[in-house]
């Protein structure tokens, strides 16, 4: 779950942060009449994305006609694909100097890293790129509750040997550090970023900006949090601005479905590489079919297999889930191959094959991109399924010709996954020729 900078700001303040004095957030430029207003105040777009200082979204007002402007022409403007519906007003600060400081977990070895420069104010991506040497970083291995101080004085050393200015805030910088700490281990967040941390003229050290992103799976141990701050638990609001099209599209017909490639939508394939999508028989599945189409990627294809998704069923799909969940991975730019498995449970192997043989035969009637399918079903209703797949390969062989499923255990499922990247690599050559 996202935050909005306003409530991520609450809840750094209670962390012991110094943060700007809000003084309201409006929805509507009327409610500007009624607001104590003390010049100069900071109007800015409450969008659940960053960057919106370029995009317009962060304005100083040093007057009441010059505000009511800022604010009229702000809520008529888009960033970044986000409508302005919410406006935050603060009281200004002065700036000398804007720190960058966040804390994050790494999602390949759940360590902790906390980054920190002294050319804050700017996307940390350009310091990284044209300056590394400005930027601290350190990753903590053991998860530790609180911040020790000699970890957050090394980083405040550092900043000041970046800019000798920042040594009268020393001490506050140690601090504030170990207050994001803090904030960031006891709500259980996957991001805590602020930038910039503004250094006043008169030397206080400010949050100006705030980003926090809480883990989804914790939150129902964060509800007292989130209350606190005025955020229902339950609600959907910031995760939806979070998902993918495609991710959007799954929440939308009922079942889980993750994107594991970044920015799916604009998404450059790599000509050398297969790009495979799942439809497993269950979570557990899914997790395993990740894994072993990058096990057998690396074994035996020189490591040029991409699983794209994460999916599950959610325990006995409807046919036309069934059919969805093809149709979704069939329109998805990236895909290359579907593998797709049953494994008994609770779901029907009849049902599955039923579904997504009306999928292929849809597709292939209204001329939507068809994908091989590789797969395997063992379970419940195995006679049905089978004597289905056979009648329907006899009746429509040409939608069919991609379809691949092995019915019963005579194949183990890594020699199924190696047949269909075998088979998808054959498949995009071909096809790759066909259209020079
Ligand atoms: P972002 O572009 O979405 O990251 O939005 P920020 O909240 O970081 O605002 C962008 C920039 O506006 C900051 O880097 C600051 O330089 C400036 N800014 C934000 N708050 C204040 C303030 O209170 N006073 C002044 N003078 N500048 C501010
Ligand atoms: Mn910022």
């Amino acid at each position: 779950m996202k935050l909005y900078e306003y409530e991520a700001k609450q809840i750094f303040e209670k962390f012991g942060l110094a943060v700007p004095k809000q003084i309201a957030t409006i929805e509507n430029v009327s409610e500007l009449e009624d607001l104590p207003l003390n010049f100069p105040i900071m109007i800015k777009a409450m969008v659940l994305i960053g960057g919106r200082g370029k995009a317009g979204g962060i304005k100083k007002a040093n007057n009441i006609e010059e505000a009511k402007k800022i604010v009229n022409e702000m809520f008529g403007l888009t960033i970044h694909g986000y409508p302005i519906k919410k406006l935050l007003l603060e009281e200004a600060v002065d700036v000398a100097n804007e720190i960058y400081l966040s804390i994050t977990t790494d999602p390949a070895t759940f360590d902790l890293v906390i980054v920190t420069s002294a050319s804050g104010g700017v996307d940390i991506e350009e310091v990284a790129k044209n300056k590394p040497e400005n930027i601290w970083k350190k990753t903590l291995r053991d998860n530790p509750k609180f911040l020790s101080s000699d970890i957050s004085n090394e980083a405040a050393d550092f900043l000041v040997e970046k800019n000798p200015d920042l040594n009268v805030v020393k001490e506050k910088l140690s601090n504030a550090m170990i207050s994001l700490f803090s904030a960031y281990q006891q709500s259980e967040a996957k991001i805590c970023e602020i930038n910039p941390l503004i250094v006043t003229t008169d030397n206080q050290l400010i949050a100006a900006d705030a980003k926090f992103v809480l883990d989804d799976n914790s939150l129902y141990r964060q509800a007292p949090l989130l209350k606190s701050v005025g955020i229902d638990p339950k609600s959907k609001r910031h995760d939806v601005s979070e998902q993918t099209k495609y991710e959007a599209q799954a929440y939308g017909i009922g079942f889980p479905f993750l994107d594991l490639l970044e920015n799916p939508e604009s998404f450059q394939k790599d000509h050398d590489k297969l790009y495979v999508g799942l439809v497993p028989g269950g979570a557990g599945y899914g997790i395993f079919s990740i894994d072993e189409v990058v096990n057998i990627g690396n074994r035996y294809f020189d490591g040029k297999v991409v699983p794209i998704n994460f999916m599950d069923s959610g325990g006995g799909p409807s046919l036309s889930d069934v059919a969805d969940m093809f149709h979704l991975l069939m329109d998805h730019p990236a895909t290359d191959l579907i593998i797709t498995s049953r494994f008994g449970g609770i779901s029907s192997c009849d049902i599955f094959i039923q579904g997504l043989i009306m999928s292929l035969r849809d597709r292939y009637i209204s001329k939507r991109r068809m994908i091989p399918v590789f797969g395997r079903m063992v379970g419940t209703d195995l006679a049905a399924a089978r004597a289905f797949l056979e009648k329907a390969k006899r009746e429509s062989p040409d939608p069919l010709k991609d379809l691949h499923i092995v019915v019963g255990n005579q194949k183990i499922m890594a020699d199924v996954i190696k047949d269909g990247i075998e088979y998808g690599f054959k498949n995009k050559k071909h096809l790759e020729k066909g259209e020079n």
